[in-house]
């Protein structure tokens, strides 16, 4: 049995689940908020109870501290010392070109991560911190990295390169997200369609939000690209976009580079359309006839459809399509008008087992669908986990 602390550490945030493995069981799991700040929030959960505190939390060294003499082991009632963890896996956002695999930490791998920082400088910094204060607290513990990105890795060339001069095309290529998520949910469906030759769609929809094309258990394609800002419409961000009109905002709207990168990542998408980033509240608009919330909700459904349509072209052929996240595991209206008039492509809903209000694994489709639906709710702390325990196992 192994002691596998998984944490998600962001720019003021920092997530954490301690799992035993490989029996997968959840001892304790918590968020730190605001760090950085004289308020911030430290929720933790442990035994089924679930403690809040409001502290100054300056950095992520005193998060972490904090965090490490919280790790109570329900089974013995007592604090884990933080010499007792024997796997500290870390999320990191950004794993290039270099990591398609699940790697324990050297110096090496440090630096690497470092280096990618000028394609995520949002997150590679945040996870990169997150390591090294936690080699200093979890001092007996291996430390392991998994990557957003490396899901993605198999994408082939002629997919992942954009069509710009040659000399630029070492850096910018699609990369792709939500690689972990995709890989659980998609190893799920695998599972339930009991074989691995299998032509699957998978469809992440949250506050951000992506697809993939996966044949035989592989990824060959992505909606994000070398940002996480393609494809898709997601909460606050545009998706796909012809470049040309941030030139336009650029000249006649007098933008800066900065001024395009906010509107861009933090006020687009469906805060933009809308006024309202989160689905709910959009729902419910449109539900007492808010036009822009109808309309944005339509342009969304939209472009998944047509995500849809190519990816089942680009794979010859459909066995599954899996929703997951907030949305994509609770969202009955966007499930049923993303899946409305795709009966061509063999996917046909059973409405009332679309609407059934569940958190377990389901599938949703009529039986005479030729396509499975699925909804399969995501654990990306979890598969962090299980990858972390298959390589320090060998
Ligand atoms: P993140 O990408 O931050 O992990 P989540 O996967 O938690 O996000 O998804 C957040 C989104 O899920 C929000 O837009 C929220 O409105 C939406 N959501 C959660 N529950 C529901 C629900 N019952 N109906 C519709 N949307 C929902």
């Amino acid at each position: 049995m192994q002691q596998i602390l998984v944490l998600n550490s962001g720019s003021s945030s920092l997530k954490f689940q301690l799992f035993s493995m490989p029996e997968e069981n959840v001892l304790c799991s918590g968020l730190i908020e605001r760090i950085g700040s004289e308020d911030a929030k430290f929720k933790y959960k442990t035994n089924g109870e679930t403690i809040k505190v409001v502290t100054p939390i300056l950095n992520h060294r005193i998060a972490l501290e904090l965090l490490s003499k919280q790790l109570l082991d329900p089974e013995t009632g007592t604090i884990k010392s933080p010499e007792d963890i024997d796997v500290v896996a870390h999320r990191v956002v950004h794993g290039g070109k270099e990591f398609s695999e699940t790697i324990e930490i050297t110096k090496s791998v440090k630096e690497k991560i470092k280096d990618l920082s000028s394609l995520a400088p949002l997150h590679n910094p945040a996870n990169l911190e997150g390591i090294i204060v936690a080699e200093s607290i979890f001092k007996n513990a291996k430390q392991v990295a998994v990557f957003d990105t490396a899901f993605h890795q198999t994408i082939p060339e002629h997919v992942y390169k954009y069509a710009l001069p040659n000399k630029y095309s070492d850096k910018i290529r699609l990369y792709g997200f939500h690689g972990t998520s995709h890989k659980y949910v998609s190893e799920k469906a695998l599972c339930l369609l009991g074989k691995k030759e299998s032509k699957i769609i998978t469809i992440h929809l949250g506050n951000g939000c992506s697809m993939s094309a996966i044949k035989n258990g592989v990824c060959i394609d992505h909606s994000l690209g070398f940002s996480p800002n393609a494809g898709l419409i997601m909460g606050t961000r545009s998706g796909d976009l012809d470049p040309t009109i941030i030139f336009y905002l650029a000249e006649k709207f007098n933008l800066t580079l900065n001024d395009l990168n906010t509107l861009l990542q933090k006020e687009s998408g469906m805060l933009g359309l809308t006024g309202h980033g989160d689905l709910r509240e959009i729902e419910a608009l449109a539900n007492q006839g808010d036009k822009a919330c109808q309309l944005a909700i339509k342009m969304n459904t939209y472009r998944i459809k047509k995500y849809i349509g190519s990816y089942t072209a680009i794979l010859n052929g459909l066995d599954a399509i899996v929703f997951t996240a907030g949305i994509g595991e609770n969202s009955t209206v966007m499930r049923e008008l993303i899946c409305e008039d795709l009966d061509f492509l063999g996917i046909k809903l059973d409405i009332l087992k679309n609407n059934e209000r569940l958190k377990t694994v389901r599938e949703i489709n009529d039986e005479n669908s030729k396509v499975k639906v699925f909804v399969i709710p995501t654990n990306e702390e979890l598969e962090i986990a299980k990858e972390t325990f298959d390589l320090i196992k060998e």
